[in-house]
């Protein structure tokens, strides 16, 4: 599948790998729009949050679980946030699900 975020979790593409476990991966995004700004990302491939499914969200969970604890690590007891852009209507460049998480400065809401 030519999914660049499959071949970052497989090694396949260069990253810079914050966290990993069995079912996820975290690495700096390459543009980052906050100095903290870090993707976490199932290894399955799921296509985006609309697929999201009884069968495999159990993973979005850890996820959570995940970002909690790099915040921690990274130094964003203040505050972070956790975005998830889901169809190109709402900006989703990479077709496999990951959150993005931002911290570091103030974020303004309601988001753009
Ligand atoms: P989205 O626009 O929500 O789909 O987010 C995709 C994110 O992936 C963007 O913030 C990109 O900067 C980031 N990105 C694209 N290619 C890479 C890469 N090779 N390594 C790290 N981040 C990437």
């Amino acid at each position: 599948m030519d999914c660049i975020f499959c071949k970052i979790i497989n090694g396949e593409i260069p990253s810079k790998k914050v966290y990993e476990d069995d079912t996820v991966c975290a690495f700096y995004d390459v543009e980052p729009q906050a100095p903290v700004h870090v993707l976490v990302v199932p290894k399955e491939h799921i296509s985006s949050a609309a697929f999201i499914t009884p069968e495999n969200s159990a993973v979005v969970a850890h996820i959570f679980e995940v970002i909690a604890k790099l915040a921690k690590e990274l130094g964003l007891e203040e505050g972070f946030r956790v975005v998830n852009n889901c169809g190109d209507i709402a900006g989703q460049t990479v077709k496999h699900l990951h959150f993005h998480l931002m911290g570091g400065r103030a974020f303004s809401w309601p988001a753009g």
